[in-house]
């Protein structure tokens, strides 16, 4: 029998207005092409965040709604006890932004604690970073290493010594402009790119899958999407 794996989508009333949902659709079907059994489950604010997931996913929104979803995540404390467990993370833009130690909003700044998941720090940036973004995946070669997507944040993002960069940026702004993009700790990744990432990048699903599950994957190579992700690179090059 095909072993199931539990997705947990997080908040997509506060996480959910950069099209990030995607994402989930994006691993449940490459699970279902890969023979597993996908599960997914939508958690809404009021809900218990499962700790049994095998992937927890989270999306972009606006600053106010990352207060609220960071709180609300914080006293849950479902997710961080599947971090715990061995779950891979993937978190975007605004959550990303959460998963960090701390990040800050309105016009005084205020400082909001995050998840803690990774050792980063996010700041108002001196301008909006809005466009196509292009970087490379770091220790990764190949085409696959190639991430596309679509950066719009207002914060700006620093690595503490605890993370690594996710990737190297070529086009666009990615972390603070300081040439790097996302954050690496663990199974946990944060990343700024929209798109959804997942579906411009599907290397970077197959790689939540393998990391969750502590093994490799067979390589899954689909026509249609070498095509959009031939057409997506070279938007964001031009
Ligand atoms: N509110 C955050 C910012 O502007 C995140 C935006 C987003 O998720 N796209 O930095």
């Amino acid at each position: 029998m095909a072993r199931t794996v539990h997705v947990v989508l997080i908040y997509q009333s506060l996480l959910g207005i950069y099209g990030d949902r995607g994402n989930a659709l994006v691993i449940e079907r490459r699970l279902a092409w890969h023979g597993f059994e996908p599960r997914l489950t939508i958690v809404e604010p009021g809900d218990k965040v499962p700790d049994d997931a095998d992937i927890y996913l989270l999306g972009g929104g606006e600053d106010s709604a990352q207060i609220t979803a960071v709180r609300a995540l914080i006293a849950d404390g479902g997710l961080h006890r599947g971090v715990e467990r061995g779950a891979s993370v993937l978190a975007v833009c605004a959550g990303y932004q959460i998963a960090g130690t701390t990040f800050t909003v309105g016009d005084r700044d205020t400082v909001i604690d995050g998840l803690g998941l990774l050792d980063v720090t996010s700041t108002r940036g001196p301008t909006r970073a809005v466009g196509e973004i292009l970087a490379r995946w770091e220790g990764r070669t190949g085409d696959d290493a190639w991430i596309s997507g679509f950066e719009n944040h207002g914060g700006h993002t620093r690595l503490g010594p605890g993370a690594k960069p996710f990737a190297r940026v070529e086009v666009g702004v990615g972390n603070c402009g300081d040439g790097t993009e996302g954050a690496v700790n663990g199974k946990v990744i944060g990343t700024y790119p929209h798109g959804p990432i997942l579906a411009r990048n599907p290397a970077l699903a197959d790689h939540l899958i393998e990391l969750a599950l502590d093994r490799k994957l067979k390589p899954l190579v689909r026509p249609e999407i070498t095509e959009l992700r031939r057409q997506r690179l070279r938007a964001a090059r031009r």
